[in-house]
């Protein structure tokens, strides 16, 4: 049921606010149902208060980068949900610090669009994340990479706002940065900053260009999916093994519920169709565990986020 706002909860608040927002349509699977209420604050002071009154009032706030590692299921998400779309959350700036460079991002920024600058500017430390759609937020959370790196590979500090509205600042080396996981204690990435290297504009841009080639020969990055939907799991010595791989020597290939099919290109990718709906995404990465489990008695766990009002089938 969705949950109405009294107006008065953003009373002095400097922000936008959408009630029963479309949010599913916003990531890039663009299925799914609502949000309670979809805010854009106008500043990080108008943030912080937000999540003070939300913390205060028990209220669950989630915080939605460029959806591309997202599924909001059809029945919705409760609660506040917070786009950082307003420009103070999306610039992006050069420093260079005792003979350092560095860049400091907000969370809101796009990823590609600082990759593409920095390497404009003849900077080196962000190549690995070409073909990676995010803002530089939701790639800090996910620690976001591949074969050529991660996102935390350069990252000196981290920015973020506790679920009180507190502003704290980590040191990259205090955090934990895994495969597609980060430490990150607190709820909200506000900024980062990245340690970078000069370099020639001209080879920066080369390897950018290798490294997005790369990708578009591996992936179906014009499809609508959210990435891969399963994390590479660790067979009995430790090692990461393909999810793609486990799934297509399952068999699973093509296979497909409603408007839903692991993709012909890479296993690993759930891509759907316009008659598709997030149950049928749901169901069909079920089925995929199951039958992955049966043939191969490894579990896959969701790389894929969740969001759901049904708390069995948030992730
Ligand atoms: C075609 C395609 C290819 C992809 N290839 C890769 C790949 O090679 N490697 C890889 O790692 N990923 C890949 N992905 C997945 C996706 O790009 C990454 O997970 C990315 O980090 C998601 O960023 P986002 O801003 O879209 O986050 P969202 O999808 O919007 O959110 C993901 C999670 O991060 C949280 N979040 C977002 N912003 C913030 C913030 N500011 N503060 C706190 N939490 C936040 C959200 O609440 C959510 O839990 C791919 C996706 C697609 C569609």
């Amino acid at each position: 049921m969705a949950q109405k706002f009294q107006s008065t909860f953003f009373g002095g608040l400097d922000v936008d606010f959408e009630h029963d927002a479309q949010v599913g349509a916003m990531t890039n699977f663009a299925i799914g149902g609502r949000a309670d209420v979809l805010v854009t604050p106008r500043s990080t002071d108008a943030l912080s208060l937000l999540m003070r009154r939300c913390h205060n009032s028990g209220t669950p706030i989630h915080i939605l980068g460029k959806g591309q590692n997202l599924l909001v299921d059809d029945i919705g998400v409760e609660g506040v949900v917070v786009k950082l779309e307003a420009p103070c959350f999306k610039s992006h700036t050069y420093k260079r610090i005792d003979q350092c460079d560095t860049m400091h991002a907000m969370a809101g920024a796009d990823l590609a669009t600082v990759l593409m600058d920095s390497a404009r500017h003849g900077l080196e430390g962000l190549t690995s994340m070409a073909g990676i759609p995010a803002t530089i937020g939701g790639a800090i959370r996910m620690n976001a990479g591949g074969k050529y790196g991660e996102i935390s590979d350069r990252l000196q500090t981290v920015t973020c706002l506790t679920s009180n509205g507190d502003l704290v600042t980590y040191n990259a080396k205090e955090l934990e940065f895994d495969y597609r996981k980060s430490s990150i204690p607190a709820p909200v990435v506000l900024s980062a900053t990245f340690e970078l290297e000069e370099s020639d504009p001209v080879e920066v841009r080369k390897r950018v260009k290798e490294i997005f080639k790369w990708k578009k020969t591996r992936q179906p990055l014009a499809e609508s999916s959210a990435g891969c939907a399963f994390k590479n799991p660790l067979n009995d010595s430790g090692e990461r093994v393909s999810a793609g791989l486990l799934i297509d020597q399952s068999g699973l290939k093509g296979f497909t519920v409603g408007g839903a099919s692991v993709s012909e290109h890479h296993a690993n990718f759930i891509v759907t169709s316009p008659s598709a709906t997030a149950r049928h995404v749901i169901e069909l990465m079920e089925e995929i565990q199951d039958r992955v489990l049966d043939a191969t008695g490894i579990q896959l766990h969701n790389e894929v986020v969740v969001w759901s009002r049904d708390e069995a089938v948030s992730r």
